[in-house]
């Protein structure tokens, strides 16, 4: 199996388990509005964006994309789980994060609010976070 596909197995088996640990309203508007697809940026080292979430523009469909990098293949489980659970926020919260739609100041108050809704949902937004600033820490530049 290639490491796309085994990532993107990966992301589809926490996915489920993300579902299954929403409140049950969220869940079955989740089961009828999102979907997911998984763009692949292999052996981009320097990415640190892992997925974006779009609001229908067709439909009712939301869409959660996911950046298949090192960054996001070797993150912990908790971790990934709470960022799918960050993108379904979005969806759930009608917040569409592509940069080029929004402004952003009202960018940063998506993410507060999302983060602020996967607490509330019970995921680890904290190890996520934690795992993230390690990442970004050990490929910035160095100072001269
Ligand atoms: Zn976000």
């Amino acid at each position: 199996m290639k490491s796309y596909e085994k990532e993107q197995s990966r992301i589809d088996r926490y996915c489920a388990e993300v579902k299954r640990e929403l409140p049950e309203n969220v869940r079955k508007w989740v089961s009828r509005h999102v979907i997911y697809n998984m763009l692949n940026f292999e052996g981009r080292h320097y990415m640190s964006s892992v997925a974006a979430c779009a609001s229908p523009l067709y439909g009712k469909t939301h869409e959660i994309t996911f950046y298949n990098s090192d960054y996001l293949r070797r993150m912990p489980k908790e971790s990934l789980k709470a960022v799918i659970a960050h993108e379904i926020a979005h969806c759930w919260l009608g917040q569409n994060t592509h940069h080029d739609k929004v402004a952003e100041n009202i960018i940063e108050r998506f993410e507060v609010d999302a983060d602020n809704q996967v607490i509330a949902w019970g995921f680890d937004i904290d190890g996520l976070n934690k795992y993230s600033e390690k990442w970004v820490a050990k490929r910035k530049p160095k100072e001269v």
